[in-house]
């Protein structure tokens, strides 16, 4: 990991280790690849935003999500290119390219081409369930107590 890269979020490796589980560090931080198929992701059609499980920040939409069939959450695009950065991983023998949260620099996955996926890009970000959080398109909290605290002004009254 280069150490002059400035991230938005930055954190010692002693604060990582506090603030994510064993597993969790292991993939975001020391560029782990959880096993196939056991992801939490993997099959997920849910319809909504896929964040960084370090930082918080929005890095998939499930529109992109595809079936790849690979054992992994995949993904055609990201939600849009700055919030992932790219670096060259020849750690197992061959060059591929790795996938890195552009907020935090925590490690996601790697993004693959050119594998005749029908996606409108051809690429496949290959991400691992474990780096991200889920939030469905139809649970806005935030939103919808905004919304709840303006319509029942009336109930001001009681
Ligand atoms: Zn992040």
């Amino acid at each position: 990991m280069s150490e002059n890269q400035t991230y938005a979020v930055t954190k010692t490796d002693q604060e990582w280790r506090e603030q994510l589980t064993p597993e969790e560090y292991a993939v975001l931080r020391q560029a782990g690849t959880e096993r196939p198929f056991v992801g939490e992701f993997t099959d997920t059609t849910t319809e909504g935003v896929y964040s960084c499980r370090a930082c918080g920040a929005e890095l998939f939409r499930s529109e992109t999500k595809f079936e790849s069939h690979c054992g992994w959450p995949s993904f055609y695009a990201p939600l849009a290119e700055d919030r992932v950065e790219y670096l060259e991983d020849k750690s197992l023998g061959r060059t591929r390219t790795e996938v890195r949260c552009a907020n935090c620099g925590s490690h996601l996955g790697h993004v693959f081409e050119g594998e005749g996926y029908d996606t409108p890009t051809d690429q496949r970000y290959c991400m691992n369930s474990i780096a991200m959080t889920l939030t469905p398109a139809a649970t806005k909290p935030a939103a919808a107590a905004d919304l709840g605290a303006k319509s029942t002004s009336v109930g001001g009254n009681f």
